[in-house]
This record gives structure tokens, sequence and C-alpha cells, in this order.
């Protein structure tokens, strides 16, 4: 009984092994399909090594990587198992093969259903989600099992809860491993953004002043350069090209000052309303011009202390961003504003070109930019300000959908 346990540990432990050692924080889509093919192949062993009770009967962990593929993956990624599950099952043939397949199918509607709100929980929540989940599971297994025999025997019974026990322990070593891969490889992220982040604030504002004189110089030259009467009209497209530039350049700079040490702090304690309602309006005929329609819903009453500037700057970065991300299609910006257990939450979704999982990680990095005329220093700020509260910043989203950027500050 012990060894079989343990072999069977080995097996469920092997694809989240895989994913420590090969694929560090980089789950690209290759990495995700490597994982689930482990995975099925963890399924086949679970099977082929299952526990036999003395009395006969037999039980096996199948349904534990097929919960957490379900459970993290949805019906995308547990779609393989399941077809591996059944094509196995009729291969070893015997007796209550039906019965797995009517079951494995339930499974495999209901508890992908589960995967949307399982995956916004935090790292505690899901694990007693998971085991939540493979608990009813199996209890759901026995019951339509006991249908299937005339006369429950104490055998019956003790296979139960044999089954019931091991099924919680094995999968709560398998969640904590797993929660906590992905709990490392969070906080590696954002040691690695801060780092990034003070090292940019203490070089930017010096070279952005620096820069910045020379700027406004030779742009007043060139203005006046323009307005010469002597020059071609070849040599005034040159120089409406520089001027272009240039304010491309100070663009930039400007920018870079508003993330960088502020000049002149204005801290204020307070709930975020004046900002929120600020931003709305400064930016509203941007969203105007794009078919952007902007809704706010303000329920917050926690107060927080923060730079009122720096925080105005941040929502014109994420509103802007939002808005963008719409401007082929139009549509809504909804910001949400609440409070939930000490902590606000300010919630801004868009339904605009969405990110894949490989573009989310860029965010927030330096001259990171997809847009024609972007600087790539929009997040930077984003991240820089709400680090300087301790707050959080999770973002969700889906190519062609939007997205959805949570922030979760503490009070
Ligand atoms: P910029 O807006 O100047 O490009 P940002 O730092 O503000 O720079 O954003 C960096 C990149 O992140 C953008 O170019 C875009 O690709 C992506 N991005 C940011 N917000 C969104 C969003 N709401 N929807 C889609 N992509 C976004
Ligand atoms: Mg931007």
């Amino acid at each position: 009984m012990i060894e079989t346990l343990l072999l069977n540990v080995l097996f469920l432990l092997f694809p989240v092994l895989i994913a420590v050692i090969f694929f560090e924080n980089r789950l690209t889509k290759s990495n995700e399909y490597i994982l689930i093919s482990i995975s099925s192949v963890v399924l086949i062993f679970c099977m082929a090594f299952p526990f036999t009770l003395e009395t006969g009967f037999i039980f096996d962990l199948r349904y534990i990587p097929f919960i957490i593929a379900a459970l993290f993956g949805g019906y995308k990624m547990v779609l393989p198992l399941y077809l591996v599950l059944n094509s196995y099952r009729f291969f070893i043939g015997g007796e209550g093969i039906y019965h797995s397949l009517i079951f494995s199918t339930v499974i495999f509607i209901v508890v992908p259903l589960l995967s949307r709100r399982f995956i916004q929980q935090n790292g505690k929540s899901r694990m007693i989600y998971a085991v939540v989940v493979t608990f009813l599971v199996t209890v759901f297994y026995f019951i339509t099992l006991g249908f299937h025999y005339p006369n429950l025997t104490s055998e019956f019974w003790t296979l139960t809860v044999y089954a019931l026990v091991i099924h919680i322990i094995v999968v709560s070593i398998i969640m904590s491993l797993i929660e906590k891969v992905i709990f490392n490889v969070k906080t590696r992220e954002l040691y690695f953004r801060s780092e990034r982040l003070k090292d940019i604030g203490d070089l930017s504002a010096s070279i952005a002043h620096e820069i910045r004189n020379p700027l406004t110089v030779t742009n007043g030259f060139l203005q006046l350069l323009k307005g010469s009467k002597t020059i071609t009209a070849d040599e005034k497209g040159y120089i409406e090209f520089s001027l272009k530039e240039l304010e491309r350049a100070e663009k930039i700079v400007s920018d870079f000052l508003t993330f960088s040490k502020p000049q002149s702090a204005h801290m204020v304690y307070a709930s975020f309303k004046d900002e929120i309602t600020y931003v709305e309006n400064i930016m509203k005929p941007y969203a105007k011009m794009n078919q952007v329609d902007i809704q706010v819903h303000f329920t917050n009453s926690l107060k927080k202390k923060y730079d009122e500037n720096q925080m105005q700057q941040c929502f014109i970065n994420l509103f802007k961003n939002g808005i963008e991300a719409m401007k082929d299609t139009g549509g809504t910006l909804s910001i949400d504003v609440v409070e939930h257990k000490n902590n606000i939450i300010i919630k801004i979704k868009d339904r605009g070109v969405g990110m894949s999982c490989e573009e989310i990680a860029q965010l927030g990095k330096p001259y990171y930019s997809t847009k024609k005329e972007g600087t790539g220093l929009g997040m930077l700020m984003v991240y820089s300000t709400i680090c300087n509260v301790k707050g959080t910043i999770d973002v969700e989203s889906k190519v062609g959908k939007g997205t959805t950027f949570l922030i979760t500050i503490p009070v």
C-alpha cells in the first residue's frame, strides 16, 4: 500500500519537476503542450499501477492530474487527458468500462467550468479549492459505483475511506508544490521589477533634466529657421521632420520625469475618488475620438496616503492604454473601485486587442511598446507608482478579447 502510494506520488510529481527544472518562469504555449503530454503519460502510469486492497477492490489516482489540469487549463488542456484516459481504459478492458466512460465525461464537462473562478483565487484558496473538488469527485465516484453493486459490503466502505484519504493527501502535496512554484516565480519577477525600477528612477531624473535643455534650445532655433523666407520647400520639409522627432524626444523625457522622483510631491490621504474623476474628465475627449465610452463605478471608502500627481499620471497611462487597445473597434472602458478586506481594489477593464502571455511578461519593461508612436514608458510608471503604495498589479488578458488590470492596494 505504502509502496504504491509513494510510486503514484512520484508519477504525479514528475510534471511539477519538469516545469520547475526546464520551464522555470516561461510557461509558453509549447511548454504547456509538453506538460499536458507528460501529464497524459502520468495518467496512464497511475492507471497501470493502481492500489489493490486485500479484499480485491482496486482504485487509482487517475483523476488527480485530470482535475488539476481541468482547474488550471480548462477544457482545452484537459481534453487530451480525457481522450488518453478513455482510450487506455478501453485498452485495459474488463468490467466497468462504461461506468468509467460516463463518469469521466461528467467530470470532463463539469470541472473545467470552475477553472475561471479557480484561477482568480490566491494560492491558498486554490489549494483548498482543488482539495474540495477532488473530495467531491471521489465521493461522487463512489456514489455512482455504489449503484453498480447491489449490496454494499463493509469492504466497499473501507475502499471508499482509503481512497478519500489518499486522494486528499496526494492532492494537497501536489497542489502545495505547484503553488509554491507559482509563488516563487511571482516573487522573483517582482524582485527584478523593483530592482529595475530603482535603478531607472535614480538615473533617469538627472539624465532627463540634462537632455531637456538642449532639446528646448534646438527646438527654438529650428522654429526660427522654419520661419525664414530664404529656404526651399524641401528644406522646410526637413525642418518639420526634425521638429517632429524632437517632439518625440521631449515626450520620452517628460514621461521619464513623471515616474522618476517627482519634483513636487503632493501627498494626500484620500480614497482615489478625486484622481479617478479628474482622469475620467480629462480623458473623455480622447476616448470620444476613439469611440470609447468610459464607465466608472466607485464604491470605495477606504483611504490611503499617496502622491496625487503621480497617481493621476498612473491612471492616465492605464486609461490611455485601454482606450488605445480599443481604437479600431471602440467599446467600453470600465473602471471599478471597490474595497475588500482592508484592500482598495481598482479594476480597469477594456475589450481591446489584448495581449499574449509573452506580451504580458514584457509589460513594465522600459521601452517595450507595440505601438508606432509608443514610448514604452507608461506601464513602467504605472508599476513604479503602484509599487510606491505597496500595491500589486495582476494582469488578465486574452488576445482579441481584452485586458483587465487588477490593482490591489493594502491600507
Ligand atoms: P506605450 O503605450 O507607449 O506603447 P506602455 O508602457 O503604456 O507604452 O505600454 C506598453 C505596451 O503594453 C503597449 O505598447 C501595448 O502593447 C501593451 N499594453 C499596455 N496596456 C494594454 C492594454 N490595455 N491592452 C493591450 N495592450 C496593452
Ligand atoms: Mg501607454
